[in-house]
């Protein structure tokens, strides 16, 4: 099963993504992983992708799409993955659709988990991450056992600078601009599926799961 995960950013991509690959066996793919993890370890791409994603602007197509065409051939793809922030642009979408293709494959799923923008706001503030293993809690909808220590490693959890106030109000505008056009996009494929990202956690991904229907 190859699945997309559409979305405003903090609309639950991540938090959905993560379970729907532990039920279906899949891998997670997500590009905002990747690149902090990049950024992390010093690499050259982590030290491009930082100067976009501290200004809460997207990391250019051509630093963004070889890197998921390069990952999705890899060899636990073989049944299928998830992408988690990704595609973001219809340029990157038309690379995944010409990779894809090669193969003789293509998507079979794009859900848009949707929520409003006056949530979104609530979301990111309260999002803490942990950027040692990429764990993700909200101090009021999903918060960590122990105040600021992530359940799974211990590390300390953080507010991304990317989920500052003023950074996540440039993002939506970049996700209405650039993003939301991948709605019609793959509505016109025929793959569209559109949950209500607003309800409890648990209740989106029981809907997503009723979606797909395997
Ligand atoms: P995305 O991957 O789309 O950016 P996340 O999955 O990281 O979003 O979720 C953003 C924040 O909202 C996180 O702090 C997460 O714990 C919280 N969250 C996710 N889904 C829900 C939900 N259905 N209700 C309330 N909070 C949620
Ligand atoms: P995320 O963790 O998905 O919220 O992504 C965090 C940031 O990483 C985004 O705001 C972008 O700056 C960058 N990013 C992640 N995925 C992409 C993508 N597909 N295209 C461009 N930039 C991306």
């Amino acid at each position: 099963m190859k699945i997309i995960m559409l979305g405003a950013p903090g609309a639950g991509k991540g938090t959905q993504a993560k379970q729907i690959a532990a039920k279906y066996s899949i891998p997670h793919i997500s590009t905002g992983d990747i690149f902090r993890a990049n950024i992390k370890n010093g690499t050259e791409l982590g030290k491009k992708a930082k100067e976009y994603m501290d200004q809460g602007a997207l990391v250019p197509d051509e630093l963004t799409c070889d890197l998921v065409v390069d990952r999705i051939a890899q060899d636990d793809c073989k049944n299928g993955f998830i992408l988690d922030g990704f595609p973001r642009t219809i340029p990157q979408a038309e690379a995944l659709d010409v990779a894809l293709t090669k193969r003789g494959e293509s998507m079979d799923y794009a859900i848009d988990v949707d929520v409003p923008d006056q949530n979104i706001v609530d979301r990111m503030g309260g999002r803490r991450a942990c950027l040692n293993c990429g764990a993700t809690y909200h101090v009021v909808f999903n918060p960590t056992k122990v105040e600021e220590k992530c359940d799974n490693c211990g590390s300390d959890t953080v507010l991304r600078d990317d989920d500052k106030p003023e950074t996540v109000q440039k993002r939506l505008k970049v996700y209405h601009d650039q993003t939301q056009p991948l709605i019609d996009y793959y509505k016109n494929k025929n793959i569209l599926k559109t949950v209500d990202g607003t309800q409890p956690m648990d209740k989106v991904f029981t809907d997503i799961v009723a979606l797909l229907g395997e």
